[in-house]
């Protein structure tokens, strides 16, 4: 008998004949004797509708609020669910996320976990009964409802797992699996059947929306065994693994990864010293706009330029708070861009391996593709380029890495 964590997305809990098809899918395992937690997504489509909704109402609505309406599309599902597992003679229960004690900071729209007390689940689950939860969303110390950003669903499911120990979370979506690139935009893309945690955390904090990038962190941080398959037509999908093979046996790239949601903003000619950076980006962060990219180019002048990545959404905040210290730091002026888009290729065989930036510059270059910003990890390129050359960079970059067959192993050995 095992412990299963199973998280449905959107798509999958979209209306009663795909709630009846997971229901029919968690009873198979509950009859084969294994205890399940269920955690649900809204259906596809909801939460858009109703944050739509709230702006309907009032264009800056706020936070608490906002948290307060796009939890009740997760509240939908799982009582639908309950149901659909009571008509198939099964014991179930539906649980808002305060409901099972997830514990989040006070961060409305985008909060973290940071507590789960999982006494309640556990009762229900000794009593054989399914527990359905809500995903994305938990309470804050004070009882107030908070939500943990989009696709936060992920998280819920993978913090639960940690929580309760489970020997699989298993994320049921709408692919059947991770692939080398979202499959919509790279119809070349290949299902991989396992990949590092590592690489599965730059993947999604780079873009790939498969999988939001907290619940990978909490996979790693708690070791949580995780695989994404298909609703749909489940089948084995893709294991996120933590042991690494050895180098030579690894592709030199697993994926690569995007993201249309960058916006880039310039402050230029401050004087170059010390705590200049601190100064720019210390309102940026206390107004918790998560900063990407940096990139600060001293000129001859004894001035610096300052340009800095963030999400299209913080756009506006973000430039309404440079403009207003841009006197105090005697900067010249603010230059702000939206249209920004970013594309990442990943993968640990990149630490043995030199030349990877220099085929992917290479490739974008012969597409006359701009490199407007840089950056690098250990297991990650980066580049930020003019969102209208966004597909064709990501056909260049997967031909030249050659991601759509099935082999492209640096020691030249097919990949199983
Ligand atoms: P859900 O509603 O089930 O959470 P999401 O839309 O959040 O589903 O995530 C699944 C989507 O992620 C896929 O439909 C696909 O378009 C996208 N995606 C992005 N990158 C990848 C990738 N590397 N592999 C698989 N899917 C990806
Ligand atoms: N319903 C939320 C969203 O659309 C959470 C999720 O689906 O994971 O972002
Ligand atoms: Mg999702």
């Amino acid at each position: 008998m095992s412990l299963f964590v199973e998280k449905y997305g959107g798509t999958s809990v979209a209306d009663a004949e795909r709630i009846n098809a997971v229901a029919d899918n968690v009873a198979k395992s509950h009859q084969q004797g294994h205890q399940m937690v269920v955690v649900l997504s809204a259906m596809s489509g909801e939460t858009n509708r109703l944050l739509a909704l709230a702006d309907q109402i009032h264009p800056d609505a706020d936070a608490r609020e906002v948290d307060m309406l796009v939890s009740t599309g997760e509240q939908v599902t799982i009582a639908l669910l309950a149901m659909a597992l009571h008509h198939r003679g099964i014991d179930a229960r539906s649980y808002t996320g305060g409901q099972v004690n997830i514990l989040t900071d006070n961060v409305y729209g985008k909060a973290r976990i940071v507590d789960i007390d999982a006494q309640r689940i556990r009762t229900d689950l000794e009593q054989n009964r399914v527990v359905v939860v809500a995903g994305f969303q938990g309470v804050d110390n004070e009882g107030n409802i908070t939500t943990l950003g989009r696709g936060g669903s992920d998280t819920t499911a993978v913090a639960l797992a940690a929580a309760l120990s489970a020997d699989e979370c298993k994320i049921y979506t709408d692919v059947d699996g991770v692939y080398t690139c979202d499959p919509r935009i790279e119809p070349n893309a290949r299902r991989l059947d396992k990949i590092t945690f590592e690489e599965m955390l730059e993947l999604a904090s780079s873009g790939a929306k498969v999988l939001q990038t907290r619940s990978v962190e909490f996979a790693g941080k708690y070791r949580v065994p995780l695989r994404v398959l298909s609703s749909f037509a489940p089948d084995q999908g893709t294991l996120i693994t933590f042991e690494e093979n050895s180098s030579m046996e690894q592709p030199l790239i697993s994926g690569i990864a995007y993201s249309k949601d960058e916006a880039k903003l310039t402050i230029v000619g401050v004087p170059d010293e010390p705590g200049v950076a601190s100064k720019i980006l210390e309102p940026i962060s206390a107004a918790h706009i998560n900063i990407d990219m940096i990139v600060q180019n001293v000129g001859d002048d004894g001035t610096t330029d300052f340009t800095f990545t963030v999400p299209r959404a913080d756009f506006e905040t973000s430039r309404n708070i440079l403009e207003s210290i841009a006197k105090s730091l005697l900067a010249k002026e603010v230059r702000a861009d939206i249209n920004m888009a970013k594309v990442s290729v990943v993968g640990v065989g990149m630490r043995s391996h030199a030349g990877v930036a220099t085929t992917m510059f290479k490739a974008l270059a012969q597409e006359g593709i701009n490199i407007i910003l840089i950056s690098t990890s250990e297991i990650k390129i980066s580049v930020v380029i003019d969102d209208k050359y966004l597909e064709l960079a990501i056909r260049s970059l997967h031909k030249a890495f050659q991601l759509d067959e099935s082999g492209n192993d640096i020691t030249g050995k097919k990949q199983q």
